[in-house]
């Protein structure tokens, strides 16, 4: 059913081509939802109606009512889509995931499980780890998703670490998506818990930061992770090796773990199922985003979802975010995510589709970049087949995605649909 994309196999690593037309336009858009109100616009996506969006060498250079695109000197090559009255929208942004790990044989649906995973990772050679995380890489855009963020942490120990963000760092150069790697300290398995802060701060950070292998730096404040004194030294480590900082927070308790991200200027908090009022708060104030992985409450049969509702009432900026991973939410698709934000955690639709694409760009420190359709801003599109932007949510697990668009190059369309 769909038209994959050729596979790069093997430990021979292609440096990625990408072919930027000189121009792309896409027209004949029923709905151009540009994710920013404005005027001429419809409601808080800033919905164009009958528009279409030209992008040249990659960047968004005009949208606006179909047919009236500026004409182009006739020495610049352009390909056309024809989006046959559907919708188009940013390319989603998936700003959580562990998408590199080990292969784990999982035949129930058990309690979580770390050792084993970290085990396989450890024990997996870069080429394996690199294979499968490729296919879970094709299957992201499938989804729609022109950005992924990936998280190391199952590798636990320093060259593991080193030998997952390599693998972040090789799915870059090799699929056409953008990959934002991270530094992720979670479990903490030995008693020698200041030993452990100690190797974080004096030996892992320096590593990563000597090959500019990550981009943030994200701690976990929980009750199997890190109390938050030690979090905050081996934050301040980070931000001194020039790191943004992510914290995994009040997933199992409160810890103050939104707190803390609030006090040291993360660029997010994330979980936040047990988020306080004062962690709230904090948030609010701090311009923290908040990312909620409502994927992992309903893939455990639980009920406490993070207090989204409360925390965009409250003036937080909440991206919604898959955490994939092979343990507890084996999941990447982020438009069934965003309907469960909807359907558990009271989010209207509007919030959801921001949630995926403008502030998940917010949860990355990539707003100025991606996530809207603005001027000068990455082609990374999505065209749907469907008449309104609420379908794909509505209509939860269907897939109505015909074209995605990577630096205005398509990279992925719905086998037999009409260029
Ligand atoms: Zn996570």
């Amino acid at each position: 059913m769909f038209k994959k994309l050729p596979r790069k196999r093997g430990p021979k690593l292609r440096k990625r081509r990408m072919h930027h037309p000189e121009s792309l336009l896409i027209e004949n858009i029923g709905r151009l939802v540009t994710m920013q109100p404005g005027r001429g616009r419809l409601g808080r996506l800033g919905v164009i109606r009958n528009a279409a969006i030209r992008c040249m060498h990659g960047r968004i250079t005009w949208f606006g009512p179909d047919g009236k695109e500026p004409v182009l000197p006739r020495t610049v090559g352009e390909v056309r889509i024809d989006a046959d009255g559907g919708v188009v929208m940013p390319g989603l942004i998936d700003s959580h995931t562990h998408l590199v790990h080990g292969q784990y044989k999982k035949d129930t649906f058990g309690k979580p499980d770390f050792l084993p995973i970290m085990r396989a990772t450890q024990e997996s050679h870069f080429d394996v780890l690199f294979e499968h995380a490729s296919e879970r890489a094709d299957e992201v855009l499938r989804h729609g998703v022109t950005t992924i963020e990936v998280k190391s942490g199952y590798g636990y120990a320093e060259e593991s670490e080193l030998k997952l963000l390599n693998v972040v760092r090789a799915l870059g150069d090799n699929h056409v998506e953008r990959f934002i790697p991270t530094l992720f300290v979670g479990r903490v398995l030995s008693k020698a818990r200041a030993s452990r802060v100690n190797d974080i701060i004096k030996k892992i950070i320096p590593a990563v930061r000597a090959d500019h292998l990550a981009q943030f730096f994200d701690v976990c404040v929980d009750e199997h992770a890190f109390r938050r004194d030690e979090a905050r030294k081996m934050i301040a480590a980070a931000q001194k090796s020039k790191m943004l900082v992510k914290v995994h927070a009040d997933q199992f308790s409160d810890r103050g773990g939104a707190q803390l991200a609030a006090e040291v200027g993360a660029v997010s908090a994330d979980h936040l199922e047990y988020i306080s009022d004062t962690g709230i708060a904090a948030l609010a104030k701090a311009g923290t985003t908040a990312v909620i992985l409502p994927g992992t409450t309903f893939f455990a049969g639980a009920t406490r979802y993070a207090p989204a509702r409360k925390m965009i009432d409250a003036g937080v900026r909440v991206a919604i975010a898959s955490n994939y991973n092979p343990d507890t939410t084996p999941c990447l698709d982020l438009f069934l995510v965003a309907t469960i934000a909807i359907t558990q955690m009271g989010l209207t639709p509007e919030e959801a589709l921001l949630g995926v694409t403008l502030n998940a760009a917010h949860a990355i420190a990539a707003e100025h970049d991606i996530g809207s359709i603005a001027l000068g801003k990455r082609a990374d599109l999505v065209v749907l087949g469907v008449d309104h932007e609420i379908v794909p949510l509505y209509r939860y697990g269907a897939s109505f995605l015909r074209t995605v668009v990577c630096e205005g190059e398509v990279v992925w369309r719905h086998h037999g649909y009409n260029l």
